[in-house]
């Protein structure tokens, strides 16, 4: 039904504005209209372009006007070439180079003095980033914006030309290319249709979806590791902006700031910046009739999205958040159907939500209406405090590095001798990705009693980006705060934990005192860390300590190398290499080389390896389970495991029925989704069904039968691995059917019990927990005796006393004691001592089932041997 169109409604009325034909010189009249090139008015109800139809009209305007350069910026995990959009005066386009000297000198050198300071304020300009659409279902902010440029660069306006000679806006057209396109198309398909505005069936991204946003510390993928790159190393602009939208029912606008809890690590001027920023863009659109802005409600600054981590580097990092439409649909709003979130408690006018949106018809041009507007504003007021803003950027430097040399920590060290020498190089190109200063030790010493070994990896605190380094290296502490005094606590709004050492199972000092004679003994680190050599030789053996040594033999299998594991410890050359640590053997040369170069791990050469005693190992042939929801963990352990070298194939729940699991794979993979979408296809529960996003031919799960056909992989000798929710699939009552006469019917024995656990005060919103392993047993090799797991407080195990054809073992079980290491947590002791890690035996096969997410978001390497342990065949006792 299409009530209501956009160009029969006011909102065109702004569009006319920029649409006039600007009476300038000639290259300005030969600037394209954004409907010129797409055929329509961007905005337009029912109407999207794709990602190339977008970068196709930034590079008309980059051809007719000087003041817009497109710069190619990466590329997205799909491929596609990403952009920043430079728009601003002629001058400064001309002038980007000098001006990125300016950033970069404001932002990273402590010790200008007043004067250089003073100059490089006047000459330099303000460098405003934005972000558009990364997530690609948030279609608005990438539809505003070939409005938003034909505006800047078509303007007549001498205000916002004073304003362009001030700023540098510089736009990424869309964070997520691929997702985009993704999303545009599933649109298209339906659009006219019963079910227009049907959600896209698979994650809007190669692996991550949404978690994309999830990703701006461990920077694993190629979108995320060239936006970070861009505050990191690259251009250092003052101010940076994300664009989202939200549900429909919310408040229309969320501008800055948000509510607590924020990040106690940042400068406090910082905050206010944000809230200069936030404010002026609530003035500016509520003086424009624009109704239903907020601010100071629904969204929090402490956890590590790309706004807080930009924030963590010093940068005025902000995000918006607009209603949403059905991406280009419209949708009608009922008043009663309004809802209100964290810091704001009622639909009212309020002081930080001045003026309510009553309800009524929603469309993809009001978003963009305020997308452009808001934009303006940013643009003004960036412009109106230009001085200040670069000002600041230089003083918070100086006074981050003062803070290193005057306040503890004063050092992070990480030691060069690990049992994850893989997990410590990738460590420390990740921290140089992230532009920290990184130095070594260049003769032992002995600091505040720790004895440092030469080449030791040091982090001095004495830096601009301090706050993210401590951010990063210390174990988080949940910073809580109250609605009212002695009131409900402020919830986190996403995970509590992201300790790089702690994470990634390394070893690390904080340094609490000061030592000046240890910072002469540091060198830069500037070149790629890379302490191993360029040639080795088989047979060589890896420690199983090192993820890096799991990577060397799944690519060695697959070259056809003969991979072993070692029956017991050895030592070789000095070193101790520990049970199941593996032996390759075959033969050698650049293959072998290349290996070792993509483990990350230095191994050991073997005189006789007839003299060990080796178990031969084979890759199993695994089965990775992903439903059509957005199925972010699938996308994630998918990503591990191209980045492992696993070979895997991806199965919807709806094959099942079709699927020969016995002839076919070893091992399916069930990654952390929910029972009833894994069942089903359906949202909700028996109890409390919800209706789905989804067109009718992806709302299907694996149905009882293929519960059962997979009970009988199993009973045959199959291997089943489930983590997180999906574990509820293999609770209660399950069945197969033998033959025609002969049913069996049994329960597993485990169970979940955190449903109580819940009702009696436990909560883990995403945090670390200390886990005890079993030791000596073949899912635990190469794990230190404890290991701090990504919890998210479901399942929550016990396991029961067997029967007939079934067994148990406990492999990980929570600590009695201390049980958080790291994130926050209320009752920690409802998890004390319960099983995480449970190895179950049913008929001739097994299952692994984990509590918690071994492979989190691809930032708890410190868990995935758990994985990749059990991807091995093994013996048990
Ligand atoms: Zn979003």
């Amino acid at each position: 039904m299409r009530k209501f169109n956009l160009l029969t409604s006011g909102i065109m009325l702004v569009f006319i504005t920029f649409i006039i034909p600007p009476q300038r010189g000639f290259a300005q009249t030969s600037v394209p209209k954004p409907e010129e090139h797409f055929g329509f008015v961007p905005g337009s109800d029912y109407m999207l372009f794709n990602y190339e139809q977008l970068i196709g009209y930034l590079e008309k305007l980059d051809k007719a006007s000087p003041m817009l350069k497109l710069v190619e910026n990466g590329q997205s995990p799909m491929g596609r070439k990403m952009y920043i959009a430079f728009i601003s005066s002629e001058e400064n386009i001309n002038n980007l180079d000098r001006l990125r000297e300016i950033n970069k000198e404001l932002a990273l050198n402590p010790d200008l003095t007043e004067i250089q300071q003073a100059e490089y304020v006047k000459d330099g300009r303000v460098f405003f980033l934005a972000t558009l659409s990364m997530h690609s279902t948030e279609v608005a902010p990438s539809q505003a914006l070939p409005l938003i440029a034909y505006q800047l660069i078509t303007t007549d306006d001498p205000l916002l030309k004073k304003y362009l000679d001030d700023v540098v806006y510089m736009v990424v057209p869309n964070h997520n290319p691929d997702g985009m396109d993704f999303v545009v198309e599933n649109y298209n398909k339906y659009k006219g249709t019963q079910y227009e505005g049907a959600s896209l069936p698979r994650v809007y991204h190669k692996y991550v979806g949404h978690d994309n946003n999830r990703d701006f510390v461990t920077l694993s993928q190629e979108d995320t590791k060239a936006i970070s790159r861009i505050f990191d190393l690259d251009w250092f602009p003052q101010v940076m902006i994300e664009k989202h939208q939200m549900g429909s029912t919310s408040i229309r606008y969320y501008v800055p700031p948000t509510t607590d809890p924020i990040a106690e690590n940042i400068d406090a001027e910082l905050w206010a910046w944000t809230g200069i920023f936030g404010t002026n863009m609530l003035r500016d659109l509520t003086s424009e009739g624009l109704a239903g802005v907020g601010q100071k409600t629904l969204y929090d600054d402490y956890w590590p999205g790309s706004t807080e981590t930009c924030i963590w580097k010093n940068v005025i990092g902000m995000l918006t958040e607009a209603a949403s439409a059905r991406e280009a649909s419209p949708v009608y709003i009922e008043p009663n159907e309004l809802q209100v979130g964290k810091g704001l408690s009622e639909y009212e006018k309020s002081i930080n939500f001045p003026l309510p949106w009553p309800g009524g018809w929603w469309h993809l041009g009001d978003i963009v209406k305020l997308e452009i507007e808001s934009t303006n504003s940013i643009i003004k007021t960036a412009s109106l405090l230009k001085n200040d803003i670069l000002k600041f950027r230089n003083d918070i430097c100086k006074r981050e590095v003062e803070k290193g040399k005057t306040e503890p920590p004063y050092y992070f060290v990480v030691p060069a001798e690990q049992a994850d020498q893989s997990e410590l190089i990738a460590l420390v190109e990740l921290m140089k990705e992230h532009g920290i200063n990184t130095f070594q030790l260049t003769e032992d010493y002995t600091l505040n009693g720790i004895n440092l070994k030469t080449g030791d990896i040091v982090y001095p605190l004495a830096q601009p980006f301090r706050a993210f380094l401590k951010e990063v290296m210390e174990k988080q502490e949940y910073p809580v705060r109250h609605f009212t005094p002695g009131g409900e606590i402020m919830r986190p709004y996403d995970i509590t934990s992201w300790s790089l050492p702690l994470h990634r199972g390394l070893k690390s000092y904080e340094i609490k005192a000061r030592d000046t004679g240890f910072e002469t003994k540091l060198k830069p680190l500037t070149e790629v860390y890379n302490p191993l050599k360029s040639e080795y030789k088989l047979p060589a053996v890896f420690s199983v300590t090192s993820n890096g040594s799991f990577k060397a033999s799944f690519i060695a299998m697959q070259k056809g190398l003969k991979v072993s594991r070692l029956n017991k410890e050895v030592s070789i050359n000095g070193k101790a290499y520990a049970k199941g640590s593996f032996v390759i053997q075959g033969n050698e040369g650049e293959q072998f080389n290349n290996i070792v170069k993509e483990s990350l791990t230095e191994p050991g050469f073997i005189e006789e390896p007839g003299k060990l005693e080796l178990s031969a190992v084979s890759m199993p042939r695994i089965a990775l389970v992903e439903t059509y929801f957005h199925d972010m963990d699938a996308g994630w352990t998918r990503y591990l495991f191209d980045t492992y070298k696993l070979p895997f194939t991806v199965l919807h729940p709806d094959e099942f029925e079709k699927t020969d699991f016995v002839k076919n794979y070893d091992i399916v993979i069930f990654p952390g989704t929910g029972k009833n979408y894994l069942m089903t296809g359906k949202p909700g529960s028996e109890t409390n069904p919800y209706m789905s996003s989804y067109h009718p031919d992806y709302i299907k799960g694996m149905g009882k039968k293929g519960l059962e056909k997979l009970m009988l992989f199993v009973n045959d000798g199959g291997k089943i691995i489930s983590w997180g929710p999906s574990t509820d699939l293999f609770t209660g009552m399950l069945e197969i059917t033998l033959d025609k006469e002969k049913k069996e019917e049994f329960m597993l024995p485990f169970s979940n019990v955190a449903d109580q656990a819940r009702k009696d005060g436990l909560l883990v919103p995403g945090s670390l927990i200390r886990m005890k392993l079993k030791k000596d047993h073949p899912l635990t090799f190469g794990m230190p005796e404890e290991v701090g797991v990504f919890y998210r407080g479901n399942p929550l195990f016990n396991t029961t006393v067997p029967r007939f054809d079934m067994d148990r073992r406990v492999i990980g079980a929570f600590a009695e004691k201390e049980i958080l290491m790291s994130g926050y947590c209320e009752k920690e002791e409802k998890m004390a001592e319960k099983p995480a890690m449970i190895w179950i035996k049913k008929g001739k096969g097994e299952f692994i089932l984990y509590s918690f997410n071994p492979q989190f978001r691809a930032s708890t390497p410190a868990t995935y041997k758990l994985l990749f342990n059990a991807l091995l065949p093994f013996q048990t006792e």
